[in-house]
């Protein structure tokens, strides 16, 4: 959309005004056929000035079609300087566009789709191997031979927030039933590197996060010691003297 500094008011240009049936030939042409009932004009600047007429075309309800025309100064020839298709308030219209690195959202890659970390990315850093600048090295992270980036600081707390936060956390309806932490189950594969103290994976086939990363706080019911855990959380069985089961006799 222009827009102009100017001030002063243009004047309704007779000429143009009344160049109706030009406008309206115009914007059959590129409708391709009939345009509806004349909304009016709009004066643009000087000698320019836009014809508005409905479009019959029932896919665009609400549009309307704006026929700019203008002439020279001292000449009473008109010419069609655009033809648009322009919304109104009841148009329907498309979302305001997003850029797709904005629009991306998790779990949206699908197979043979190529998504590559940006340049700035800042969930990763040089690795020891590719950095130019020794300030770039994370020192407590790691090393990253045979790799050009490694996770950040900020990467992994990230990760580390939304693992812990997430269904494979201490959270989760399973993990708050369970008998036992993963951090005493045998399944439980420690991570290497600065996520080994609070993340592994779960490496029971039995269990829903099986390869999976949990953290050291979750759990399931197929905790290795799953039996002795919940004997350990029921505490001893109480002993009833006065109830019964019934039982059919022969
Ligand atoms: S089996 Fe259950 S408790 Fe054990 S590591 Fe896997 S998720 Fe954790």
């Amino acid at each position: 959309v222009a827009t102009s500094t100017r001030t002063r008011t243009s004047a309704v240009d007779s000429v143009l005004a009344e160049a109706v049936e030009l406008a309206r030939a115009a914007a059959e042409q590129d409708a391709g056929g009939p345009v509806g009932e004349h909304l009016g004009v709009e004066v643009d600047d000087d000698r320019v000035l836009t014809h508005s007429f409905v479009t019959l075309d029932p896919a665009y309800r609400g549009w309307r079609w704006a026929v700019t025309l203008t002439r020279a100064a001292r000449s009473r020839d008109v010419t069609v300087d655009e033809v648009v298709l322009l919304p109104g308030s009841s148009s329907i219209v498309s979302p305001e566009w997003v850029p797709w690195s904005e629009r991306l959202q998790p779990g949206d890659l699908r197979v043979g789709d190529v998504l590559p970390a940006p340049a700035g990315d800042e969930r990763l850093v040089p690795s020891a191997f590719a950095a130019t600048e020794p300030d770039d090295v994370d020192v407590i992270g790691e090393l990253g031979l045979g790799r050009a980036r490694v996770l950040s600081r900020y990467g992994r707390d990230e990760a580390a927030t939304r693992w812990h936060e997430g269904d494979r956390g201490p959270h989760a309806e399973i993990a708050r039933a369970a008998p036992a932490t993963c951090s005493s189950c045998g399944f439980y594969v420690l991570l290497a590197g600065a996520l080994h103290a609070v993340f592994g994976v779960c490496a029971n086939e039995y269990a829903p996060d099986d390869g999976r990363v949990v953290s050291a706080d979750h759990g399931c019911g197929a905790h290795s010691e799953s039996i002795g855990a919940a004997e350990l959380r029921a505490g001893p069985p109480v002993l009833d003297e006065f109830g019964y089961d019934p039982v059919e006799h022969r």
